[in-house]
């Protein structure tokens, strides 16, 4: 490959056709970086909002640092995978502590931070501070299987490897990080799951399209087992208020809140664990009244199927929760749901409780109770 050819025609295309996201405007180290890490597993248009709204509330890592994680949460919820906000905070708070709240420029630095892998510490050192660093995303990964046609699955470490020397070996000099974002713009928008190389601007260069192999690369290796679950979750409704827990910060979703439930075992009806679950969890009896609404959800390799019922507290005194597999909870008023981050299954259903007309009635009449 011509790499100064290859160069000049991928960052004359750029030029025409990057997009104006609102991190290029201002390709600041700590802007960059928020961008990067919101970007994983998410679109694009999702990521602009979000970020417009996260730097709004944290516009630099003092206030992050500073902010209670309740509130970092709650400024990601919707975007999944919250370990990536909690570690963007313990970033933050060790930017501060031993860096003086100054993002560092040396790469292996910006790497040894919680949850910052190769990509991201390239992306940041390439872009915000003009550093020769690649930046191998899953979008370069996918041009690069194709421009150099690589007939293992990219996932694997050598394949990886291959592709950093020799998007590293690319790298014009004095403007590594508009020939990263170009590479990534071209994955994203020309050279993506299908193939655009009629569009192309770097076609001539690409060794898959010449041998016809464009759309079988990269070779994919095939996927582990999907596991599906079947989970209960129930709104307890008490003079007006709903019961939630915060989940410990050793379990799935690390302190977020959700309704009481658990998975359906063998044997078991949704309605049955559920009774089950609010006496082993919250230590109370409750009577499902009616289904209100299923929803599934994917998380990791898992695909979960979740029975959500409306429920009425059935003990002999007042309600008591005690929160054995929690580290708080209690009841509050539905209207206070959005103060607090709930993972994506239970997000749902709160949307659902929303939108449901006989529902809003019993929340604010007390009905049940
Ligand atoms: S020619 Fe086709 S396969 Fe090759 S890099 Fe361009 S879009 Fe991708």
């Amino acid at each position: 490959m011509d790499g100064k050819l290859f160069t000049t025609h991928l960052l004359d295309w750029y030029r025409v056709n990057g997009r104006d996201l609102p991190w290029r405007r201002d390709p600041s180290p700590y802007a960059i970086w928020i961008s990067e890490i919101m970007a994983q597993q998410t679109q694009m248009d999702r990521v602009v909002s979000y970020f417009t709204r996260w730097m709004d509330r944290f516009p630099d890592l003092i206030t992050l640092a500073r902010a209670k994680e309740e509130d970092v949460l709650k400024s990601w919820e919707g975007l999944g995978y919250y370990s990536r906000a909690r570690n963007i905070q313990r970033s933050a708070a060790i930017l501060v502590r031993e860096h003086g709240g100054v993002f560092p420029s040396d790469p292996a630095v910006i790497r040894a931070l919680p949850g910052v892998g190769p990509y991201t510490a390239g992306a940041v050192a390439s872009i915000a501070f003009g550093l020769p660093e690649p930046a191998v995303d899953a979008n370069v990964l996918r041009v690069f299987a194709r421009l150099l046609d690589l007939d293992s699955p990219v996932s694997e470490a050598p394949v990886r490897r291959t592709v950093e020397q020799a998007v590293r070996s690319l790298i014009p000099a004095g403007n590594p990080g508009d020939f990263n974002q170009a590479l990534m713009e071209l994955g994203a928008l020309v050279c993506s799951r299908r193939p655009g190389c009629t569009q192309c601007p770097v076609a001539s260069h690409c060794l898959a399209r010449a041998a016809g192999v464009a759309e079988s690369r990269p070779v994919i290796r095939p996927r582990r087992d999907v596991l599906r679950i079947e989970m209960a979750s129930g709104v307890l409704l008490h003079q007006g208020r709903v019961l939630i827990q915060k989940r410990r910060p050793d379990d799935v979703w690390p302190g977020l809140w959700e309704f009481p439930g658990g998975c359906v075992e063998q044997g078991e009806t949704p309605r049955q664990a559920l009774v089950r679950e609010f006496r082993e969890e919250v230590e109370l009896a409750v009577e499902p009244l009616e289904k209100l609404t299923v929803i599934t959800y994917a998380y990791t390799r898992y695909r979960v199927t979740m029975h959500c019922y409306l429920c009425r507290y059935v003990g002999p005194r007042e309600p008591q929760p005690v929160f054995n597999e929690a580290v708080a909870g209690g009841f509050v008023s539905p209207e206070r749901l959005h103060d607090y981050a709930f993972p994506a299954g239970h997000r749902r259903l709160i949307e659902f409780l929303e939108q449901d007309s006989r529902l809003i009635k019993p929340f604010s009449a007390d009905s049940l109770s």
